[in-house]
């Protein structure tokens, strides 16, 4: 079926309306009309291709909310009319180790992609949420329990949500760990609400003076303004963990110093160009740890949403035309997003 999106054809094009091919929904698929999208800073690397090997045209968008428009026959969990999500993927090999485990962003054949994944659809590759409706194998389709009139903001916890959840998570973040988030962004605002309301003791670092307040709303217990030396000194040697989303290369010492005995930066932003080569001495001395993670699988996606349903967690979003995305990318390479667009999908009708 041919339905409306928005795209792009070309690293320097701007987006435009699209009219993209929608596959016919399969016994294990879920159609979902698609009610609104999130913009993640990965789209943006994606549709101008800073990380290269983009296929165009791009038609970004993994943080998907919507309602059940068709189930085909074998599915189970999901009827027409649920309020559902999909996140950043849409298949897996179902049979190696990590898939078993349900693990399946670590899937070693390869997950796919919402958007520039492989796929037997037209044209060859995945085309994501900035789209009227997408079609998904059930196994990668969220049940989403907030209020209805929190859907937008419901929506980007399907990445920027899940991606701080699960190293929160793995690195068992709670009551009597200090926690530092940097780069309060569309990840980081969601890094900050989670540890809070895990029970960690929050720390959100800045480079914009003008966030300090907003840091401080959104739960942190301390703000520290990284382009502050004497600041960032205060608090040498004294963290059990720092989650990075900064989406741009920067000097990683400022943080690895910050690290107690033991302690982990996790790495979550992946920027164009790569972070200058870390200081060793400050990890051997402290056994400390630079380690990266990715989303989450689609279980603990799961229980992220429900974890959000039950403290009362969504993002905090502006909404978007479809029409405005360009707008959105440029103000989002200046950091100036609170802390996340979600495109009205309604609006791609034109
Ligand atoms: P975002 O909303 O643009 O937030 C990034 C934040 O980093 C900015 O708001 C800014 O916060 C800070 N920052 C500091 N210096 C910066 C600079 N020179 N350029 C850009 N940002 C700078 O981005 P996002 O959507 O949270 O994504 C962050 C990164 O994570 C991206 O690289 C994205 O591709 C990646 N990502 C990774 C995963 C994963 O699974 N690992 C998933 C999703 C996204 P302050 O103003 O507070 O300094
Ligand atoms: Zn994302």
């Amino acid at each position: 079926m041919t339905v409306k999106a928005y795209g792009t054809r070309a690293a320097d094009q701007p987006f435009e309306p699209m009219d993209i091919q929608r596959r016919a929904p399969g016994p294990h698929d879920v159609q979902i009309d698609i009610a609104y999208c999130g913009v993640c800073h990965s789209d943006l690397h994606t549709a101008r291709s800073e990380w290269g090997g983009t296929l165009y045209p791009c038609i970004p968008g993994h943080e998907i909310v919507g309602q059940v428009s068709a189930v085909g026959a074998e599915v189970r969990d999901f009827k027409v009319g649920d309020t559902v999500g999909v996140g950043c993927m849409v298949d897996s090999c179902q049979h190696c180790s990590a898939c078993a485990e349900g693990l399946e962003q670590f899937c070693e054949n390869g997950f796919v992609g919402t958007y520039n994944g492989a796929t037997k659809d037209a044209p060859g590759h995945t085309l994501g949420g900035y789209s009227q409706r997408v079609v998904v194998s059930d196994k990668f389709v969220l049940k989403i329990r907030h209020p209805r009139e929190q859907l937008a903001a419901v929506a980007p916890l399907l990445c920027a949500g899940i991606t701080t959840y699960s190293p929160l998570r793995h690195w068992k973040v709670g009551p009597g760990k200090k926690v530092g988030i940097v780069g309060i962004g569309g990840l980081g605002h969601m890094g900050v609400k989670l540890a809070h309301a895990m029970g960690a003791h929050t720390v959100a670092f800045t480079t914009s003076e003008g966030k300090r307040q907003d840091a401080l709303d959104l739960g942190a217990d301390e703000v520290v303004v990284s382009r502050n030396a004497e600041e960032m000194k205060r608090h040498a040697g004294t963290f059990d963990f720092i989650l990075n989303t900064v989406a741009a290369s920067h000097d990683l010492d400022a943080y690895t110093r910050l690290l107690r005995r033991d302690g982990t930066l996790v790495l979550v932003g992946v920027p164009e160009h790569p972070h200058p080569s870390p200081n060793v001495g400050n990890l051997i001395f402290k056994r400390a740890a630079i380690a990266g993670s990715i989303i989450g699988g689609i279980a603990e996606t799961q229980e992220m949403l429900d974890f959000c349903a039950d403290h009362g967690i969504v993002a905090d979003i502006e909404m978007i035309k479809a029409q405005d995305i360009d707008a959105a990318y440029d103000r989002m390479v200046k950091g100036d997003v609170k802390y996340r667009f979600v495109i009205d999908n309604a609006t791609i009708a034109g």
